[in-house]
């Protein structure tokens, strides 16, 4: 069959959920058996995410191949087990550094370079760019930003052009929010008609227009949508709230959303989607009625989004342990040797998050000390996972002094140091140590056995590693490397001897867990949280 590209534009406010909606339309039509993916396109300068800070952009994901992306791909990739890459996420930076270099070898011939059409030329082109690979049945294209945001205007008019040149292979799904007022006990579908005469303006007719909603939205007024906006009735969905996101591509299906874009798109409406996995895990998800009890001790817990893919990796593995996830975010600031007993005892297990630079780090190293002594199951993944390093030199091999470089430049011990290939890097965009990498497990270790076998490979993102100066030294006082890469023989994981569960891993596990693949090492620790509950119950 030929591709088909849905476009995703949002309007009214940001931050209703485009990438959940395109997520979930990927869902259901894999699903269906078509192959599918999703990409982003964001509107900002920034070549990648890589640079932005957790505060202006929550997490940064990581893809296979070491691409710094957009969070909504950590989405794309829990709901629909397919792996993305560098070119599932395109910034208007990278579009014009690309015209910018082609200009530079005077690929233009002499012309006047301009937005239209040397700049929507090259957005084009990297829209279509994963069709041409002849993998793809569906490709959805999610475009950031909201509807009359300057920024976007370039992206929304090569959307106009390409829906032209593309007639019925192509889609255009709209996303608004419809706000209930309180005062008058009325949900007001003015905002959407703006939005989507705004749209129109610009030459786009939406096909489908998903309500974004707290409260139920009659038949009548969606027909009333309809009827203003110049789309089918039928097409006017609703999306409210729901209990998990995980849920919306089952509300979507409900409404027969999936069968509506087969039919638009030309294509036979035949059966039903295969959604009986994912229908188990919501089961699962429902009848849970015991508790895991988890602290993710980080420096950045009071933004929603800057732990994102831990959050879900954690309420996959608790899903299918059969516990409801109780996650509880600890300030690493705000944790210290006296108060740490107090804030963690009624815990499980314990999280020590990723992280760059020193804000935060002795609370780290507080929490990681009272799991150790306390034989609390704990987790330190990157950041975390050298701060397990650090704090196992200073109290049990007694080096006060030792630190990661990245926190104390001069310091003898230097038990985490920056990797000898980074040594000499100035510019900061995309030069860490990124993407999959290969690690070979020791045969009996926890990871080991989490995962079913040893060699893996997980995904990265960091400048430093631990100093293999040190490996003896550590492994003799009980700290083992256990997983190490075979090319480099960095270390990748360690393990501390005499506890049940404490492992530090320099990769992100939670970059590769979905919905029907959960990440191992997040299921073998929630295992061992269960445990540890149930023997303080005892
Ligand atoms: N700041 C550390 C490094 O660069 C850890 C990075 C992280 O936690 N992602 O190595």
């Amino acid at each position: 069959m030929e591709t088909k590209y849905i476009f995703v534009t949002g309007g009214v406010v940001s931050s209703i959920g485009k990438g959940i909606i395109s997520s979930s339309i990927a869902c259901l039509l894999k699903a269906r058996g078509f192959r599918v993916t999703i990409q982003k396109f964001d509107p900002y300068l920034n070549v990648d995410p890589g640079t932005l800070n957790p505060y202006e952009h929550g997490e940064c994901y990581v893809t296979v191949d070491g691409h710094e992306a957009d969070l909504d791909l950590g989405h794309y990739e829990r709901f629909t087990d397919i792996k993305t890459t560098r070119a599932n996420n395109i910034t208007s930076g990278r579009i014009y550094q690309a015209v910018i270099d082609k200009e530079r070898r005077g690929d233009y011939l002499g012309k006047t370079v301009q937005v239209i059409p040397h700049v929507t030329d090259e957005i084009k082109r990297r829209i279509k760019q994963l069709g041409l690979s002849g993998n793809f049945d569906f490709i959805i294209t999610e475009i950031g930003g909201t509807v009359g945001d300057i920024e976007s205007l370039p992206f929304l008019e090569s959307v106009r052009q390409l829906r032209w040149e593309m007639s019925q292979n192509s889609l255009c799904v709209h996303l608004t929010y419809v706000p209930f007022i309180q005062a008058a006990k009325e949900l007001k579908t003015k905002p959407t008609q703006h939005s989507v005469k705004k749209l129109q303006e610009l030459g786009i007719q939406p096909d489908v227009l998903v309500l974004r909603t707290e409260h139920d939205i009659p038949a009548d007024v969606r027909r009333k949508i309809a009827l203003f906006c110049n789309v089918m009735p039928e097409a006017v969905v609703q999306s409210p709230d729901v209990p998990t996101i995980y849920e919306v591509p089952i509300v979507m299906h409900r409404q027969h959303f999936d069968e509506f874009i087969l039919r638009k798109t030309g294509l036979p409406v035949e059966g039903q989607p295969h959604m009986q996995p994912w229908l188990d895990f919501l089961a699962k998800m429902h009848s849970a009625d015991k508790d895991v009890n988890i602290a993710l001790v980080g420096k950045y817990v009071e933004l929603q989004d800057a732990y994102k893919s831990i959050d879900e990796s954690l309420l996959q593995a608790a899903t299918y342990n059969d516990r409801r996830l109780r996650l509880t975010d600890i300030h690493s600031e705000r944790v210290d040797d006296r108060n740490v007993e107090s804030l963690l005892k009624d815990f499980d297990g314990v999280i020590i998050a990723p992280g760059f630079g020193s804000r935060g780090v002795a609370g780290k190293l507080s929490a990681i000390k009272y799991c150790r002594e306390n034989k609390v199951p704990v987790l330190g993944i990157c950041l975390g996972m050298q701060c397990m390093v650090i704090e196992f030199a200073r109290n049990v091999l007694g080096w006060d002094d030792a630190d990661s470089t990245e926190m104390n430049h001069a310091t003898y011990h230097n038990v985490i140091d920056l990797m000898e290939e980074q040594k000499n890097i100035s510019n900061l965009g995309g030069t860490m140590r990124l993407g999959a990498y290969d690690c070979r497990l020791a045969p009996d270790s926890i990871p080991a056995k989490a995962y079913g076998k040893t060699d893996i490979s997980e995904r990265h993102r960091h400048r430093y590693e631990f100093n293999n100066d040190y490996r003896q030294e550590f492994e003799d006082a009980g700290m083992m490397c256990v997983g190490e890469n075979p090319a480099a023989h960095l270390v990748e994981v360690v393990q501390v001897k005499d506890h049940p569960w404490m492992v530090g891993v320099q990769y992100h596990p939670e970059y590769s867990s979905t919905v029907l693949n959960p990440n191992p090492l997040f299921l073998d620790f929630i295992r061992a949280a269960i445990r540890h509950g149930e023997s303080r119950e005892a």
